[in-house]
């Protein structure tokens, strides 16, 4: 049963912002596969929501002036596998969401849902972080900027003020240009399975590819929010592509990350696979940007 109390549908992103001040106790759904999940199980009896579905400008991969990837927050994970900016630019980013779910809910989860939810195992969080993305916020005050790593405050809450929405999901140019990346996800089983550990590593090589100019590495469930490994970017950047720097940054995170026990598995065990994630993620990256690990 859907115990839904009133929906009041925004044609547009001012007319969102009007009814999210009308109804303060009103939630935001765009696809609703989390929303009308919570619903049904009773979680938000008699929720009043208000629909953002239908406004079509927050839906698309496009440039901006400034050649920054923009992602509207309604784009489904479905669309951004498919872009040509996406596949050109961030390959990995395409990659990490066609690891959610299955086909449906890959055609109606948006990215906006996904990382408003606040979820640690979010597919599409890790390759954000590891991608410097910014959130685009829009409210009554107007528009407010926010890297991903401070837009999440903890788990379940992101920094959304009153009546304010995420209408889009910016990567710049800075971030994207030259890099190389790649995503793995280990989860139970292939499809429709959340992840037990996430991972997203991305790396800047030197002309000559022999040195790791940049790195950067997110997780997502090795810790309440997904999270930035800086003592392995530490460990590998300026150093040279080669099997001891890769060891090097794949131990450096158990620096960094906390994971935790639960039912998916233990503490120990998320620990173990993130160092090898690390290995072979950080090994893909330098491959897919064209260098070779010297042994
Ligand atoms: C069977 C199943 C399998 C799944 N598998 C995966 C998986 O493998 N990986 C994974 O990451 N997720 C998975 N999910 C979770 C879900 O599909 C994703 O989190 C999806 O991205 C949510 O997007 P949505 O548009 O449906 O969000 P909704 O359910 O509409 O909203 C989710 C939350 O975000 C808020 N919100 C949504 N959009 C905005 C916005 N633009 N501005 C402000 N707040 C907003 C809503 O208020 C709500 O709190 C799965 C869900 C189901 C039901």
């Amino acid at each position: 049963m859907y115990d839904i109390k009133a929906l009041y549908e925004a044609a547009s992103v001012e007319d969102a912002i009007r009814l999210l001040q009308e109804h303060p106790e009103a939630q935001i759904i765009a696809g609703g596969s989390d929303v009308l999940v919570q619903i049904r199980e009773g979680k938000r009896a008699g929720a009043e929501l208000v629909s953002i579905y239908g406004i079509d400008v927050m839906r698309g991969v496009t440039y901006d002036g400034e050649d920054a990837i923009r992602i509207g927050s309604l784009t489904s994970f479905s669309h951004i596998a498919a872009s040509p900016i996406i596949r050109e630019k961030i390959p990995v980013l395409g990659e990490a969401v066609s690891l959610v779910g299955g086909p449906q809910i890959r055609n109606i989860g948006t990215i906006g849902g996904n990382t408003c939810n606040g979820v640690t195992s979010a597919d599409s969080a890790s390759t954000l972080f590891a991608w410097d993305a910014i959130a685009e916020l829009t409210g009554p005050e107007g528009i407010r900027r926010v890297p991903i790593a401070e837009f999440y405050i903890k788990a379940g809450k992101v920094d959304l003020r009153p009546a304010e929405l995420q209408t889009a999901i910016i990567i710049p140019k800075k971030a994207y240009e030259g890099y190389h990346g790649n995503y793995i996800k280990y989860a139970m089983r292939e499809a429709m399975d959340i992840a037990t550990l996430g991972c997203s590593v991305n790396v800047l090589l030197a002309e000559d590819k022999q040195t790791i100019r940049d790195v950067r590495i997110a997780y997502g469930v090795a810790g309440p929010i997904p999270m930035r490994a800086p003592s392995a970017e530490a460990a590998a950047k300026g150093r040279p592509a080669a099997r001891e720097t890769v060891d090097a940054f794949a131990r450096a995170v158990l620096e960094d990350i906390h994971p935790r026990d639960s039912w998916r598995a233990a503490k120990a065990f998320r620990e173990h696979i993130a160092v090898e994630m690390a290995r072979r993620a950080l090994t893909k990256s330098i491959e897919l940007a064209g260098g070779e690990i010297r042994e």
